[in-house]
């Protein structure tokens, strides 16, 4: 096991060994309120570790919405191998299993000084301390000729799951035969770092089998991401993509990086060859990057982001848009009492994913109720792994551990270890790959909401 493993189970045995003494709750006379707005991984998390630690304390989880729509794995109804339903949480066993207060209503402000969170139907909900978990916005205008309307009607983005990857979904099936589906990339920070690779990845693959002569590019503001190498060497056997030299010269030797004659289904154009995107025509579907005007049949825009609206309302955010915080507790630095956490948070090296959200959560629920108590939070390890396809039975993944360097403020990934699938991987890891990525998605949905 590597050193950075070791370090994490340390940390995370410890936080077990308090979880199974509920006897021991601190807070034996008074039990305080801990209040969490949003309810989908980091909240819920949050919201079910708290109880696990310490069964006595008081837990509100307000959420907008009656139903989860899980943001992770929802490429896969774009391209039909599960529906809309397969992606519904439900809030039913938080409530009943973990005796958590669940909310369903907005939260449109609250008052710091007060300790009180402002809900849409009027009533007010006081705390002892808050965590936030508000997720993203999606900053459509910024692509010129973009907007949130363009996004529900006409060319979707989806990337927070609902109406617009259905009709994505529908709009995929509905191209002609040798159409072209455009994915535009985005900025970074963003939302699940190998999620807009292997939604074109998925629907290559969906266009091997439905549409054969159809071409889908990608178009992209960077010229690299995470997992690129891995990433590239699937689309590389799978769809005829020639990989860049960028990409192959630090290949090991031994790695076969097939020659392929003219194009293939699928084709990335990065930052230095023009991907950046700057004008969409909604009506006549095509898109003008900074090397020239693509014509698409369908379009999927993954435009920039930043922290949930609620964030900024609320003054938890800074000028990039994101939640400053002290990294040991993730209290916010503009309101105290108040932790922020998921994809909405300012967390260095840590990748805006589900899985981030999810750990952040366990150790905020840890510190909260240490600070509650008086007593002083433990310095944290987080972890995280990202699995992503590059077809159905082609898996992949990145996987780190993280630390805090407590004098600077900032989250570092542990060592300097592998953090990719094998580029030497055989053809049964890389289809064991796809096995684990699947049994991760029930898992984590587990241990997030059941
Ligand atoms: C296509 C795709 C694939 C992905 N794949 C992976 C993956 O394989 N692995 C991985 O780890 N991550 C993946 N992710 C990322 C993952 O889904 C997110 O990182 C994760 O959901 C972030 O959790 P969160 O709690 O920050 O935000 P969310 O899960 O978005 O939760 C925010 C919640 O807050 C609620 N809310 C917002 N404002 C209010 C308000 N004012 N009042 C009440 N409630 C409010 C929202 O309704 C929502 O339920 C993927 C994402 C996408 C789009």
């Amino acid at each position: 096991m590597n050193p950075s493993r070791r370090k994490l189970l340390k940390w995370l045995s410890a936080l077990t060994l308090t979880s199974t003494l509920p006897s021991r709750s601190l807070f034996a006379a008074t039990a305080p309120q801990v209040v969490i707005i949003g309810g989908g991984v980091g909240g819920a998390t949050a919201a079910k570790y708290l109880k696990l630690f310490d069964p006595h304390i008081k837990v509100t989880l307000i959420e907008k919405n009656a139903q989860y729509l899980r943001p992770y794995g929802s490429s896969e109804v774009v391209t039909g191998h599960i529906q809309m339903s397969d992606l519904v949480v439900t809030y039913d066993t938080l409530r009943s299993k973990y005796g958590v207060n669940i909310i369903i209503d907005e939260v449109i402000g609250f008052d710091a000084a007060k300790r009180q969170v402002q809900l849409k139907q009027g009533s007010k909900v006081a705390y002892d301390r808050l965590i936030v978990s508000p997720g993203i916005e999606l900053l459509y205008d910024k692509i010129e000729g973009y907007s949130y309307e363009i996004a529900e009607h006409e060319i979707p983005s989806g990337w927070i799951p609902g109406a617009q990857t259905e009709l994505l979904a529908q709009q995929l099936k509905a191209m002609p035969q040798g159409g072209t589906f455009l994915m535009v990339a985005p900025p970074s920070p963003y939302r699940c770092p190998p999620g807009p690779y292997e939604r074109p990845a998925l629907i290559a693959e969906w266009c091997q089998r439905h549409n054969p002569t159809a071409k889908v590019i990608i178009v992209d503001p960077k010229d690299e991401f995470v997992t690129d190498q891995t990433m590239m060497l699937g689309w590389n056997r799978r769809y005829g993509f020639n990989m860049p030299k960028k990409f192959t010269a630090t290949l090991p030797k031994t790695v076969e990086v097939l020659q392929h004659q003219g194009e293939g289904i699928l084709s990335w154009i990065p930052a230095a060859e023009g991907g950046t995107p700057l004008k969409l025509d909604a009506t006549k579907k095509v898109l003008t990057t900074a090397g020239g005007e693509i014509k698409a049949d369908v379009i999927n825009i993954v435009p920039p982001m930043r922290a949930g609206q609620l964030a900024a309302k609320m003054g938890l955010t800074d000028e990039k848009g994101w939640c400053p915080n002290q990294r040991k507790t993730f209290e916010s630095t503009l309101h105290p009492y108040v932790h922020v956490i998921g994809d909405a948070c300012s967390a260095d090296a840590m990748p805006k994913s589900g899985f981030s959200a999810n750990t952040q959560a366990k150790s905020v629920a840890r510190a909260v109720l240490e600070l509650l108590a008086g007593r002083e939070a433990p310095v944290p390890y987080w972890e995280n792994t990202c699995y992503a396809l590059a077809a159905s039975d082609y898996g992949l993944y990145v996987a780190d551990v993280f630390e805090l360097n407590e004098p600077e403020n900032k989250i570092q990934r542990v060592g300097k270890a592998s953090r990719y699938l094998r580029l030497e991987a055989t053809p049964e890891e890389i289809r064991l790959g796809a096995v684990y990525q699947q049994a991760w998605l029930q898992a984590f949905t587990e241990d997030c909401f059941g």
